[in-house]
């Protein structure tokens, strides 16, 4: 992958805050104040645990881009 960090997002509104992305992936995400996940400032893990972050995650709020050519990762059409 290149130096080019992923364009990751969370639908915080759908979020149930079960933290199954923080474990996956705990230099990405955290969970706030209100339970909700947020993406952390960069640097993040590399894009194996990301996937396996948005994966994990229960009602697939997490939406991972390439930012080299938009493509989105996660989730997979
Ligand atoms: S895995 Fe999904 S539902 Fe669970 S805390 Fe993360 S974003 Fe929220």
């Amino acid at each position: 992958m290149s130096g080019q960090p992923l364009e990751v997002s969370i639908n915080q509104e759908e979020c149930i805050g079960c933290s199954a992305c923080v474990s996956e992936a705990p230099e990405t995400f955290d969970m706030n104040d209100e339970s909700k996940a947020f993406v952390k400032p960069q640097p993040h893990d590399e894009q194996e645990f990301i996937i396996a972050a948005a994966e994990a995650c229960p009602i697939d709020a997490i939406t991972v881009t390439n930012p080299a050519d938009g493509t989105t990762l996660y989730p997979s059409s």
